[in-house]
């Protein structure tokens, strides 16, 4: 078992463990463009959520997003059955190797926190949202999660959980952390 550890004066912590599991005010998904759940992540807070969660997802779709949730976007739902309150969807993008999307993912913890704050929310966990499957490179991903959260947290008072689903992950997004010259 790992303990937490933190940066920026405690507002970012990354901790390693199930994100399903988390007291936290909203959880972010690594969902797709259906909001019809998937593997991963995506698979593991629907199971956990209950059906309802898919229920809510229906009906974003059907009100907010006919064409599907693009990338970078974000949208909220309750967390039912999870000891989230709620659960941010948002779609990170697939890494290729000859186009740039690192806009995109920032834009998925960008847009993340601002509804969250916008929401009036404190606590807020992520997954290492298209490091899975969508293939982005895990410390190219890590170095704009360490951005995004350097240009935002300080400004708000909600305060950021990175899970990650391993401690080889865990120890991989310490050393970007280290590289890139966050002090704890
Ligand atoms: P993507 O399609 O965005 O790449 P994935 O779900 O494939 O999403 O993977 C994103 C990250 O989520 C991976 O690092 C994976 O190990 C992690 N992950 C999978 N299940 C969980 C979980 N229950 N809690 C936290 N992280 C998880």
């Amino acid at each position: 078992m790992t303990t937490a550890m933190t940066w920026m004066s405690g507002k970012l912590r990354i901790i390693q463990g199930d994100i399903t599991t988390l007291e936290v005010d909203a959880i972010v998904n690594a969902a797709n463009h259906s909001l019809m759940g998937g593997g991963g992540v995506d698979g593991a807070i629907h199971r956990a959520a209950g059906g309802e969660l898919k229920t809510a997802c229906q009906d974003l779709r059907q009100k907010q997003w006919p064409e599907g949730l693009p990338d970078g976007e974000v949208a909220m739902t309750p967390g039912f059955n999870l000891p989230a309150r709620y659960v941010i969807h948002t779609v990170g993008p697939v890494y290729a190797k000859t186009i740039d999307k690192s806009e995109l993912l920032a834009n998925c913890y960008r847009k993340s926190l601002a509804l969250a704050a916008q929401q009036g929310l404190h606590t807020i966990a992520f997954p290492a949202i298209s490091t899975g499957v969508y293939g982005y490179p895990f410390d190219q991903a890590s170095e704009i999660v360490l951005k995004v959260m350097a240009e935002k947290l300080p400004h708000g008072d909600l305060t950021a959980t990175l899970c990650f689903f391993s401690q080889q992950d865990m120890d991989a997004f310490r050393q970007v952390a280290s590289r890139m010259g966050y002090q704890r």
